[in-house]
């Protein structure tokens, strides 16, 4: 789909090893927009929300704490079949089994600390676009 947009959070793991500007780089160069950009903290509140898939895992205050702890970048990005392609620059949730040339694969061993989400369907960034871009048009 062409002008699809996605949501992406830099996690804090990201600001704190200072990724930020090298995962960016990679979707620029992959000719996504950023149609959106915000430094923000991520609530408890926002996390049961965003995470409310996982928020009954006996793991789950393990990744609050994780989110919570420090800033994230949160971005939309736009360009064609941005969900999938983002999903697939992602890698795997489990760092230790992302492909090498994925930024997880590259940057990370870690099952938690992954340093970035993007939405995994349609639906999700939709929805998530929403939540943390409130007043986001999307034209
Ligand atoms: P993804 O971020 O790849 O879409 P999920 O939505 O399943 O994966 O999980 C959300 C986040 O919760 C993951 O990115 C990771 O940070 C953390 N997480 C999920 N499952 C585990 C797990 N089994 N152990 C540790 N952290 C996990």
């Amino acid at each position: 789909m062409e002008n699809e947009k996605t949501l992406i959070l830099l996690k804090p793991d990201a600001l704190e090893r200072a990724l930020v500007g090298r995962i960016l780089t990679r979707f620029e160069e992959r000719r996504y927009k950023i149609a959106a950009m915000q430094l923000m903290h991520m609530t408890p509140d926002m996390a049961k929300v965003h995470y409310s898939h996982l928020a009954d895992r006996d793991f789950f205050p393990e990744i609050r704490d994780y989110m919570c702890r420090g800033p994230l970048v949160a971005l939309v990005l736009e360009g064609r079949d941005t969900v999938a392609v983002c999903r697939a620059m992602l890698g795997v949730t489990d760092g230790a089994k992302a492909a090498p040339g994925t930024i997880r694969g590259d940057f990370t061993q870690s099952f938690r600390e992954n340093l970035v989400h993007a939405s995994d369907s349609p639906e999700a960034a939709a929805r998530e676009i929403k939540f943390f871009f409130p007043e986001f048009v999307d034209k």
